[in-house]
C-alpha cells in the first residue's frame, strides 16, 4: 500500500494571517465557488470577510497600521484559498501584489498616507498591465503619462483589468512621457475620483471566471505624486514579477492540492471497497503526489528565495533570481495542470462530471489560465535572453 495521509502537504507552518484566510477560505470562499464558477460573479463574500478583518492590507508595514505579514504567511493563506475557490484567490493574490507594489515603491508622502488610508478603508487593488498594441509584453507601453503641473493625466487601452469594477484604486503602467521609449515606464496610482473606465466587452472565460475580467478603456488624472517614485523596471524585477510568482504560484498550489486530495479520495473509498486490495489507481495516485510534493517544496524555497534578499535591491535585480522567479511561473503553472490531470485520471468519470464530491472540471479550468498570464513562451522567451549573458550563480 502506498502512505495515505490525511491531508496533502503544503507550505510548512502556519501564521495567524495564513489561519484567519484559511478560515475564510474553509468557511466563506469554498460554498460559493462554484456559484461564483458559473455565474462567473465577483467573489463579493470573500472580499468582504478579509475587509472585516483588516487582511486586505496584511502586508502593508505595522508602522503604516498595517499586519506587517510575511511572504511566506500570505503564500500560505493563498494556498489553503486556492483550494477552495481560485477565483478568489486569484483576486487576493492580485490585490496584494499591487499593494507590494506601493509598500515598497511609493516612498512620497502622498502614496505613504494613501497606505495608512488603504490600512483604514480596507481598499482593493487591481491592476494595468497588459495594453492593446504590447499583448502580455508588461514591459513595453503605448500609452504615456502627461505631466504638467504637478498633475498626471493618462489613457490606456487595457485589454484585461480583473476585477476593475469593483476596485478602489488601479496601478497602471504607462510611457514615463510621450516621448519616453516604450520601455522607459512608470507606474501610477490611479483613484475613484479622477478615474474613468469605460468597459470593453464583456469577461466570459473558461476559467478564473470570478476575477470579472473584461476590457476597458481607462481614463485617470490625479497628482503627479500618485505616480510611484521608482521607474516600473526596478518595481518589476524587484516586487512585481518575483510577488506575482509566487502569490500565483501559492493558488496554483492550491489548486493542486485540491486535485490531489479528491483523488486520495477516490483511491482510498475504492480500497475500503475491496479490503486486502490495492486499487489499481493507487500507483498513479503516489505518481501525482510526488508531483505534487515537487510543486509544494518548489514553492517553498522560492518564497525563501525571495525572503531572504528582499530588502537588497542589487540581489533582487540579479539575473540568477530573475530566472529563478520566471522559472518558478512556467514550472508551477505545468505542475498544476499535470496535478489536476493526473487526478483527473484517477477519479475517472467521477471527476468529468459536475455533480460528485470528486468533480474537477472547475479545477481543470483554472489551472490552465495559470500558463496564459503573461505567457510562458514569452517568460522563457526573457530567460532565453537572460541566459546568453548570465554567468551562472
Ligand atoms: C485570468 C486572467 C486575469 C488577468 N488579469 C489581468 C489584469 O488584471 N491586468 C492586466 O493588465 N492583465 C491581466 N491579464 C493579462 C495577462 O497578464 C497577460 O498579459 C495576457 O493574458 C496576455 O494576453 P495574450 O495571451 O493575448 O498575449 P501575448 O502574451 O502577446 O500572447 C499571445 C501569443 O503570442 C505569443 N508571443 C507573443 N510574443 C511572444 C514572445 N516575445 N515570446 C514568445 N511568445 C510570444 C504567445 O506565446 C502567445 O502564443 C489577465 C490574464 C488572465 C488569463
Amino acid at each position: 500500500m502506498i502512505s495515505i495521509t490525511e491531508e496533502a502537504p503544503v507550505v510548512s507552518g502556519s501564521s495567524d494571517v495564513a489561519r484567519r484566510m484559511a478560515r475564510i477560505a474553509d468557511e466563506i470562499s469554498g460554498p460559493a465557488a462554484d456559484e461564483v464558477d458559473q455565474q462567473g460573479r465577483f467573489p463579493s463574500e470573500t472580499i468582504s470577510a478579509l475587509r472585516a478583518e483588516g487582511l486586505l492590507s496584511a502586508l502593508v508595514p505595522r508602522s503604516l497600521g498595517g499586519m506587517g505579514a510575511s511572504y511566506s504567511d500570505l503564500s500560505q493563506g493563498l494556498v489553503s484559498m486556492g483550494r477552495q475557490c481560485a477565483s478568489s484567490a486569484m483576486v487576493v493574490a492580485m490585490h496584494h501584489i499591487q499593494v507590494a507594489s506601493l509598500v515598497r515603491h511609493g516612498r512620497n508622502d502622498l502614496l505613504r498616507n494613501y497606505m495608512v488610508e488603504l490600512v483604514d478603508r480596507q481598499y482593493l487593488l487591481a491592476s494595468a498591465t497588459t495594453e492593446v498594441g504590447t499583448g502580455g509584453d508588461v514591459g513595453s507601453s503605448v500609452c504615456a503619462v502627461d505631466v504638467a503641473d504637478g498633475t498626471f493625466r493618462l489613457e490606456k487601452q487595457a485589454p484585461v483589468i480583473s476585477y476593475g469594477r469593483f476596485a478602489d484604486g488601479i496601478l497602471a503602467t504607462a510611457r514615463r512621457s510621450a516621448d519616453s521609449p516604450e520601455n522607459d515606464q512608470v507606474l501610477a496610482l490611479c483613484r475613484p475620483l479622477e478615474l474613468e473606465l469605460e468597459q470593453v466587452g464583456e469577461w466570459n472565460a473558461l476559467g478564473f471566471r470570478g476575477t470579472c475580467s473584461p476590457g476597458f478603456i481607462l481614463r485617470a488624472s490625479g497628482d503627479a505624486a500618485a505616480i510611484l517614485d521608482d521607474p516600473y523596471g526596478d518595481v518589476s524585477t524587484q516586487t512585481m514579477l518575483p510577488v506575482a510568482h509566487i502569490l500565483w504560484s501559492s493558488l496554483w498550489l492550491g489548486i493542486a492540492s485540491a486535485a490531489i486530495d479528491r483523488a486520495r479520495r477516490f483511491v482510498q473509498a475504492e480500497a475500503r471497497k475491496r479490503p486486502g486490495m490495492t486499487p489499481a489507481a493507487a500507483l498513479r495516485l503516489a505518481d501525482a503526489t510526488a508531483l505534487y510534493q515537487q510543486f509544494a517544496d518548489l514553492l517553498r524555497c522560492s518564497v525563501a528565495r525571495f525572503e531572504d534578499i528582499q530588502d537588497d535591491p542589487d540581489r533582487l535585480s540579479a539575473l540568477g533570481f530573475a530566472i529563478a522567479m520566471n522559472s518558478l511561473k512556467v514550472s508551477s503553472s505545468t505542475l498544476v495542470v499535470d496535478v489536476v490531470r493526473q487526478s483527473m485520471v484517477i477519479c475517472g468519470l467521477a471527476s468529468y462530471r459536475m455533480d460528485t464530491p470528486y468533480s474537477l472540471g472547475r479545477h481543470l479550468r483554472d489551472s490552465i489560465g495559470a500558463s496564459l498570464m503573461v505567457n510562458n513562451d514569452r517568460i522563457m522567451g526573457n530567460n532565453a535572453q537572460m541566459l546568453l549573458v548570465h554567468r551562472g550563480e
